[in-house]
């Protein structure tokens, strides 16, 4: 069983300051860039490209799964500025997440499959989001960041969710996502589940984009594991360069500068 209640949890708790705990695996002699943590051959900086939306994501992240190279829920934070991330420790609530629930701007859905007991009356559809929307609150997808183990866990164990109304994410999509073995191809990472929810309540953009932007995390992953770059520039690599401004076939120039564009952010 892991353990998810650690001594020190205010330590790992800051979502402005992104942990950049070394990931000790094979290739960790690797250089990597700082900003995304990726090996420099496979940097995917300059493919970020921010979104707008109508909709926001809050993710609840397992503080193992925070760590895992191969975590989709920043991605979702790279595209949509406003996400928001906290991590879960079942002892310590975050209180930032706690006033943000109570803040009436705000209407959260917890998205967790239907197929579960015990919450049925709570269970709703795309629906209700778009109706708390023309009511003018800002409806908020929380997914909750981690295995299927983990989600559930965290969906049981904070008495804050339980009055949310659950969202179950409804879709035929089949998932992209390779770089971890799934249960089955039914199982969408978590910034694939976040581009499905804002693509049905309608902001087209945004999903667009995170879709792209996962891809393309999928290839430049997937090569560094074979100390590789991806061999030619995939069609979502090159919309994401046409939205930067910037011409497909300069990627070594892209990469500094977008280096360039990180040392200035920071
Ligand atoms: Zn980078």
């Amino acid at each position: 069983m892991q353990d998810e209640s650690p001594t020190s949890p205010s330590s790992d708790t800051d979502p402005a300051s992104p942990p950049r705990r070394e990931f000790k695996a094979r290739g960790s002699f690797v250089v990597r860039c700082e900003a995304c943590n990726l090996p420099r051959l496979n940097c995917l900086c300059p493919y970020r490209v921010r979104a707008e939306s109508q909709t926001r994501v809050w993710l609840l992240t397992h503080p193992i799964e925070q760590y895992k190279p191969t975590n989709t829920g920043r991605l979702i934070r790279d595209v949509l500025p406003d996400t928001e991330v906290f991590t879960w420790y079942r002892t310590a609530p975050d209180e930032r997440l706690l006033a943000l629930l109570e803040d009436s701007r705000y209407a959260p859905f917890v998205v967790f499959p239907d197929d579960q007991e015990g919450y049925a009356e709570r269970v709703v559809g795309m629906d209700r989001v778009i109706e708390r929307q023309k009511t003018g609150r800002i409806p908020v997808f929380i997914l909750l960041d981690g295995t299927w183990r983990q989600a559930r866990r965290i969906f049981r164990r904070s008495p804050y969710l339980a009055t949310l109304p659950v969202l179950p994410l409804v879709t035929d999509r089949q998932s992209r996502y390779r770089l971890r073995k799934a249960a089955s191809s039914d199982h969408l990472c978590t910034a694939e589940v976040a581009a499905e929810l804002l693509r049905q309540a309608g902001d087209t953009r945004a999903a667009d984009v995170l879709d792209d932007y996962c891809d393309v995390f999928n290839d430049n992953y997937a090569a560094s594991r074979r100390d590789a770059k991806p061999a030619e520039p995939t069609p979502a690599m090159r919309r994401l360069l046409a939205a930067r401004g910037e011409e497909a076939e300069e990627v070594g120039e892209h990469i500094t500068l977008s280096e360039r564009d990180e040392q200035q952010a920071n």
